[in-house]
């Protein structure tokens, strides 16, 4: 439908009453572009309008390598949301009525990058979507303002966001190679056996509490010298910084002196940030897992017998469920599942951690005999899991010595410069030796976790007066970053501290929803149901996140990782 004819309807039903503003839902030809109406508000208050804009790619002029491959598509689209958020945003409110009349919602990126439905390079064509409040007097349509966003607002913003020769082309060039140097150190890690690097230079800590951007006038990364590692990359060429080896890695230090900030910069180095970020050169195997104690968290049958046996109450650990885990099985139980999930690096922080699981020292051990006591500590596991399942464990440890017995490499944090102190510990360690420890044989925890899934029924009385019984359709609120609802259940991911955007969660939710409605059956198990949602993913990319006959806008795809530890945290009978 041309342009024209959708500017006729928004005439025609100016000043009638809201829901005429169905009609305007199809796809309409504008100069260089198509839009499409992909859903209409029901009021002006309810959430906002869904609409996309797609253009032929070839029309945008990038350069080939641009959009050679899925990072480089990734990667531009995220440049140009970026560039259009900012340039529509502008206009947002601009146009006036009641409740959300003129929201122009376009997705917010933060300092990470990764596949978004808001923008999307396909085989041939640029697809964004967002969202509008259709403009209303009270609940009367006032068309002429949606005119002006449609017919003006929306036409700038594409020309300024999406035309290659539109846009700071140096900034693009900038942002594209770094994803390419990032996934040049990515390669580099893991050909060289290495869990993460920090470059030299780098800035960890961030402004505030609330703002993920670097904090000014923090003092650079500055790697010691037995550590480092000098990298070329194809952009920025020979770089240098700290490689941290497989293996056990404790950071020590005194209070305040930036561990636990070193350790939050590799936990999100599994996604590559944004120019200007600091953490640009700060990479992590991608498969790292930041684990921390999650009291009251719903488990069931898990294996936790690798840390935990001989539960006073007989309990047996080894199909483990509670609906209400304490600091220590919570923590045994989430390592567990990143053992399943098929994490290489685990990421743990004394100060995020149940002391009970982490460590015993060895007085206690000889007042509390072996036998009486349940937990066999992280300490006495760490160096297994690493030598029989291949996962290294980077531990921030301020306050127990235990740790240095197992470490492969100790850094210590001393206002906020790492200093390689292995070798001086190790010298130290001749006088400290080790306290022995008896716990049970290491074997890899069982996994027979089946999938079930809560039978919600409504029933309400029929045409006869006859009561009927349906399965309710499942509704989705999310909670932020926090977690989600999926019909009377709440999943929360809180503790899942790498969940980087909202964004993420309402993809997860949407995931699980799908496998309740297709692929729990009360055979498969967890990991089933985990392996079969990632195909999906690989299959269908974002076209998953379809709904009612369009992708909708705000769903960015999730690491397996957290998308296995929603399932393990979902509720189940
Ligand atoms: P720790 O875990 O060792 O107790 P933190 O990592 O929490 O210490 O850091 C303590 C404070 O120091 C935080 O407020 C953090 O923002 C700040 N900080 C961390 N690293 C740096 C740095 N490189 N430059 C300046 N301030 C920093
Ligand atoms: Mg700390």
């Amino acid at each position: 439908i041309p342009s024209s004819k959708l500017r006729e309807s928004l005439g025609s039903i100016d000043h009638k009453s809201y829901p005429a503003y169905k009609s305007l839902k199809g796809e309409y030809r504008f100069p260089g572009y198509i839009l499409s109406i992909d859903h209409v508000q029901g009021d002006p208050f309810a959430s906002p309008s869904h609409l996309s804009i797609r253009l032929p790619l070839k029309d945008c002029a990038f350069p080939a390598e641009y959009v050679q491959d899925a990072l480089a598509r990734t990667t531009l689209a995220d440049f140009l949301l970026r560039q259009f958020a900012e340039a529509i945003g502008r206009y947002s409110f601009r146009a006036k009525g009641s409740g959300k009349s003129g929201l122009i919602m376009v997705s917010r990126c933060g300092q990470e990058v990764f596949p978004r439905t808001a923008c999307e390079i396909t085989g041939e064509e640029l697809i964004v979507r967002f969202y509008v409040g259709f403009p209303a007097n009270g609940r009367t349509i006032n068309s002429g303002e949606l005119e002006t966003i449609l017919f003006d607002f929306l036409p700038k913003g594409v020309q300024e966001a999406f035309f290659y020769n539109r846009l700071d082309q140096k900034k693009l060039r900038d942002f594209m190679n770094l994803a390419e140097d990032q996934q040049a150190l990515r390669k580099i890690l893991e050909k060289s056996g290495m869990a993460a690097f920090v470059a030299d230079g780098a800035v960890l800590p961030r402004e505030s509490g609330i703002s993920q951007k670097p904090m000014k006038g923090a003092v650079p990364f500055h790697s010691p010298e037995r550590l480092r590692i000098r990298v070329d990359l194809p952009h920025r060429g020979p770089i240098s910084g700290m490689g941290i080896p497989r293996g056990i890695t404790l950071i020590v230090g005194g209070g305040y002196h930036g561990k636990s900030t070193l350790l939050d910069a590799l936990q999100m180095g599994v996604y590559n940030h944004i120019p200007g970020d600091g953490r640009e050169l700060v990479i992590t195997d991608s498969s790292a897992l930041k684990l921390r104690s999650e009291d009251g968290r719903f488990i069931k049958d898990t294996d936790i017998s690798l840390f935990i046996n001989n539960l006073p109450n007989k309990k047996d650990t080894r199909r483990f469920s509670t609906l209400d885990a304490s600091g220590s099985t919570s923590q045994a139980a989430g390592i567990v599942e990143g053992i399943e999930a098929g994490s290489r690096v685990f990421l743990l922080d004394e100060d995020t951690s149940a002391t009970n699981f982490m460590v015993r020292d060895s007085f206690m051990q000889r007042v509390i005999a072996g036998e009486k006591e349940p937990i066999t500590p992280f300490v006495s596991r760490a160096r297994e899991l690493f030598e029989s399942a291949g996962i290294s464990t980077i531990l921030v440890a301020g306050s127990s010595g235990a740790f240095f017995h197992i470490a492969d490499t100790i850094i210590q944090m001393d206002n906020y410069v790492p200093v390689d102190i292995t070798e001086r510990v190790k010298n130290l360690l001749k006088e400290y030796p080790a306290a022995e420890d008896e716990k049970p044989a290491f074997c890899m925890p069982a996994q027979h976790q089946i999938m079930t899934r809560p039978e919600v029924r409504k029933s309400h009385k029929d045409y006869y007066g006859r009561t009927v019984d349906q399965p309710e359709r499942l509704k989705i609120k999310t909670l932020g970053r926090n977690g989600f609802l999926l019909g009377h259940d709440e999943i929360d991911l809180s503790a899942q501290e790498q969940i980087a955007d909202p964004e993420q969660v309402e993809a997860i939710a949407r995931l699980l929803k799908y496998a309740c409605e297709n692929l729990i059956d009360g055979r498969r198990t967890l990991k089933d149901v985990a392996l079969l949602l990632e195909q999906e993913i690989q299959k269908k990319g974002l076209s998953f996140f379809r709904e009612g006959g369009y992708v909708t806008a705000g769903c960015a795809i999730p690491r397996y990782l957290e998308l296995y530890a929603a399932l393990c945290r979902f509720r189940r009978p």
